[in-house]
């Protein structure tokens, strides 16, 4: 059974419908290795037997074969290939009875009484939730390091951080705690997990997946997406996350799609668009190698490269660093202590309650987002910081848009480097924000991104190839990444220390 920890979700699905295995003892085989590694990863920080075990015994009934119909259990095209896997929530997700905290103190002890869109989708497929993911504090960081919970380790190497903010999610993928997770991303919070995790993760083109229950950071850049360990499970994945829903006035109205339908197309003849900046003197060289071992294999299956120019991608930090905080500015302000979530246990009056409750129930860097959000959408300040960013906003799209008529996916580094070490940015957020420098612009331009393990940098820890596609571009991207992990190996390896 131990061998099912590195099967992907479609040999998941072949044993559960063969009935070599059922959901409750695939749930159990992931609960105990929970329990075994999560002390020392900290990836997993609430968990429900009773729960995950109910939703088991519930998809097994479903995969039951109907009496006098052969051709029914997973094979039925009524009951999704996912029913029986289970998976795991990024903790910004709400999930109905179980406590969604976002990683922060101010909502440590909020029970969720409704399920996310995402939730209910994967649920409706039959998923089993194992428990609730770690996250940095309402998905601010890129390291982990800012959550209520305490940080996440890499299980590459525990010394080092996992990534953020989805770093629970990437790291219980790594150590093979969960077969998948979700995730979000508002500049770079599933790739660069995913890529310091040596994980697949992609971030949909904004509006794909409803933002329903998932606890706002940047309502127009945040966008909820899969993270596993191939691109052929995060097709799976985002066909059953994906699609219309009334309750995000952002949800985009777009019949369904099967994310898998591209996956075996050949790659001849595919133009991959690689911009000189993305290739400058900010990636480490390692992580360089890397990426131009990875796309010497591209143009073996049958690519071309071509230099494209995103002019104005050096913008894209400064400018996230205005819009980002200025919204979330705007969406925490509902976290006040009076009808859910932490409040201060003493106060004169009203005012008081409020202060002191989100002095008490918010991080450092929570407060600078706040604090710089409510300063650059001031009066005065308005048009200087707020509206210029905007403007830097279109100019980043208009990049793109002139970049995909070279080309049909634009690659590049994930992130600047392999994972670093615990201490090493968090006293400079300047430095940390820069981790995201290769991710950020598409977060402001919509489109979809992904990461995917393409080798080892520095102290053996893993390198993510991103790949950009055009909006709507999901299925090609899944395609070029499924044909490059059919030639190669990186995304089955397993961190020596969890086997
Ligand atoms: N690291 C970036 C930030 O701190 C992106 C986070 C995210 O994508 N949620 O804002």
């Amino acid at each position: 059974m131990s061998d099912l920890i590195n099967s992907s979700l479609r040999e998941l699905s072949a044993a559960l419908a063969a009935k070599k295995v059922s959901a409750v003892e695939l749930a159990t085989l992931f609960l105990d290795r929970v329990e075994k590694f999560n002390p020392a990863l900290n990836a997993f920080i609430t968990l429900d037997h009773e729960k995950t075990l109910a939703q088991a015994r519930a998809a097994d009934e479903r995969l039951k074969v109907p009496k006098g119909t052969q051709s029914a259990g997973a094979g039925d095209p009524a009951i999704s290939p996912l029913c029986g896997i289970p998976l795991a929530h990024k903790d910004i997700f709400c999930t109905k009875g179980w406590r969604t905290t976002c990683g922060s103190k101010i909502l440590a002890n909020f029970v969720s009484p409704y399920d996310a869109n995402v939730v209910e989708k994967l649920a409706a497929a039959g998923m089993v939730t194992l428990g609730k993911l770690n996250m940095d504090e309402f998905a601010m960081g890129s390291s982990n390091e800012t959550s209520y919970f305490g940080p996440v380790k890499n299980p590459w190497d525990v010394s080092c951080v996992p990534g953020g903010s989805s770093g629970g999610s990437a790291a219980a993928i790594a150590a093979r705690l969960t077969p998948a997770a979700t995730g979000t991303d508002t500049g770079g919070s599933i790739r660069q997990p995913a890529a310091l995790c040596g994980l697949t993760g992609l971030k949909p083109t904004y509006g794909v997946v409803s933002r329903y229950g998932m606890i706002a950071f940047a309502s127009s850049l945040d966008q909820g997406g899969p993270m596993a360990k191939s691109a052929e499970d995060c097709a799976l994945l985002l066909s059953a996350m994906a699609g219309f829903d009334a309750r995000d006035s952002t949800s985009l109205e777009r019949p369904p799609e099967d994310y898998s339908r591209d996956l075996d197309q050949p790659l001849t003849g595919l133009r991959i668009g690689l911009p000189q900046e993305f290739f400058g003197a900010g990636m480490d060289a390692d992580v360089r190698a890397a990426v131009e071992t990875a796309l010497a294999e591209y143009r073996k299956l049958g690519a071309t490269t071509v230099e494209v120019r995103l002019p104005n991608s050096g913008l894209s930090v400064p400018a996230y660093y205005v819009i980002a905080p200025a919204e979330a500015s705007s969406n925490l302000s509902r976290f006040d202590g009076v009808r859910y979530g932490h409040r201060a246990p003493e106060y004169a009056d009203l005012a008081e309650m409020y202060s002191r409750t989100r002095a008490q129930g918010f991080g450092a860097e929570v407060k600078r987002r706040i604090l710089i959000g409510a300063y650059v959408l001031s009066h005065g300040y308005y048009d200087a910081y707020y509206l210029q960013a905007q403007k830097i906003r279109r100019l980043i799209a208009a990049d793109f848009v002139a970049a995909f008529k070279e080309c049909d996916v634009i690659m590049g580094p994930t992130s600047p480097s392999v994972a670093f070490a615990f201490g090493a940015k968090s006293a400079d957020p300047v430095q940390m924000y820069l981790s995201d420098i290769y991710t950020i612009s598409t977060n402001l331009a919509g489109l979809p991104g992904m990461s995917l393990p393409c080798g080892f940098g520095n102290n053996d820890m893993p390198v993510g190839l991103q790949i950009i596609g055009n909006w709507f571009g999901e299925a090609k991207m899944l395609n070029v990444a499924h044909q490059y992990q059919k030639a190669t190996d990186w995304h089955t390896r397993m961190p020596g220390g969890v086997k």
